[in-house]
């Protein structure tokens, strides 16, 4: 390859050239050699208004003016404060606490961390594993791996680096909801908290949960008085047709982590938002009981004046009733793709649309054939799946969706 750069989930040796990307707009990526392709992924699900939305890339340009950054420990600035007070009453409970961090991996290492030491300042001694499920991703730092599906984020391969924690799957009926219980029974003691993606597990495979199965495992959770931690990463920011997931099974989580849309895509952000009880026990006259953490770049200026922009545009613009419309459109263009004898299912929730197959895709040649058409998706193992900015338009949609009908008449 023609650069310097370690390509991220990548094998060096046998992968092709990527695209070179010049410049973006609205829900297209501008190549070098003059080709435009539809993001059908949003830069991995960021960019809910699409790209360059001018309100963002004003609130950008300013704060860069006046401040690109300082450092949150000691300081704080308006951009900071404006934001974790909107992050705080958007989520449920009272007098949350808003812990800036740079990435959604960061966020969850800090998710665990407090969850961890919320124990131990509180005197409990040995709760300090995490149940966590099958099929699920919470990035890639050694804490938020040990808490991924342990296939997919090759524990064993990893062993002795990952923490042990407790992974089992989601339980979705009656009796597996009562091996749930008894599982957590048994580790009670050991266990501080429950990490889940909410309604839809993505990364590790698109796969989707019902509304009744997640407010069960949280009510589980208060049975056991266990931190009931929502990673709402991916699904946050009107992803699932709700401003967050958790808003449909009526959760109150104890700790809840964002990042990806946060700043519309813009540049990087994320945060562990912690309710009043989980932060109690760190309100103490002794240090021993504050949170040591803080990332160098913590609640940058520019950041979190992209993300209030953000905030504005989805109380400005009918963003969730696009994604409703996203949603019956891309149900109704997948859909009847379910009678081909090459698909083992297919799904849709929101801005996402899920095509799964009944073996891997070949996924540099399904790339290129969607190149070929003007598409960017990146298939991921046996799925084909979309997830674009809440505003694409129609036929942009259906251009998406005829592109991975004519890819699947080629299997
Ligand atoms: C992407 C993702 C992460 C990790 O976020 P990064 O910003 O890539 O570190 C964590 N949790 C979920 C649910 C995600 O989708």
């Amino acid at each position: 390859m023609d650069h310097q750069i370690w390509m991220p989930y990548c094998q060096m040796k046998t992968s092709r050239a990527p695209e070179r990307v010049v410049r973006s707009e609205g829900v297209l990526l501008h190549l070098n050699d003059g080709r435009k392709l539809i993001d059908g992924i949003a830069s991995w699900w960021t960019a809910c208004h699409g790209y360059n939305h001018p309100k963002i890339v004003d609130a950008i340009c300013q704060q860069a003016q006046e401040m690109p950054h300082v450092m949150l420990g000691g300081l704080i600035h308006e951009p900071a404060t404006r934001l974790a007070e909107r992050l705080s009453l958007l989520i449920p409970g009272q007098d949350n606490r808003v812990f800036f961090c740079d990435s959604g991996s960061v966020a969850v290492e800090v998710a665990l961390k407090m969850a961890t030491q919320h124990w131990i300042n509180r005197k409990v001694v040995g709760k300090n594993r995490f149940v966590c499920f099958q099929d699920s991703y919470h990035g890639d730092t050694a804490g938020a791996m040990s808490v991924c599906d342990p296939v997919d984020s090759m524990h064993s391969q990893f062993k002795g680096f990952l923490l042990e924690q407790f992974p089992t799957r989601i339980p979705q009926n009656e009796m597996e909801f009562s091996a749930f219980r008894q599982f957590l029974d048994e580790r009670r003691n050991q266990i501080a908290g429950v990490i889940i993606e909410p309604l839809i597990q993505m990364a590790a495979g698109f796969r989707f949960h019902s509304i009744e199965s997640l407010a069960t495992i949280e009510k589980i959770c208060r049975e056991f008085d266990l931190i009931f931690i929502a990673d709402e990463v991916a699904t946050g920011f009107g992803r699932t047709g709700t401003m967050f997931a958790l808003e449909q099974a009526g959760l109150k989580p104890d700790i809840v982590c964002v990042g990806k849309g946060l700043t519309g895509g813009a540049v990087g952000l994320a945060a562990t938002i912690a309710t009043n009880a989980v932060y109690e026990p760190f309100h103490s006259d002794s240090w021993d009981n504050a949170f040591m953490h803080g990332p160098t770049y913590m609640g940058n200026p520019i950041a979190c004046a992209a993300a209030n922009a953000s905030l504005d545009l989805f109380e400005q613009e009918a963003r969730l009733t696009q994604v409703h419309s996203m949603e019956k459109l891309l149900n109704s263009r997948l859909e009847p793709m379910k009678q081909k004898s090459c698909v083992a299912d297919v799904r849709c929730k929101g801005a996402v649309g899920v095509v799964q197959l009944t073996k891997d895709v070949a996924v540099q040649s399904a790339i290129d054939f969607f190149v070929d058409r003007g598409c960017w998706l990146r298939p991921l193992r046996d799925t084909i799946y979309v997830a674009p900015s809440f505003t694409m338009e129609h036929e942009q949609v259906v251009t998406l969706t005829d592109a991975i009908g004519e890819y699947l008449e080629t299997l």
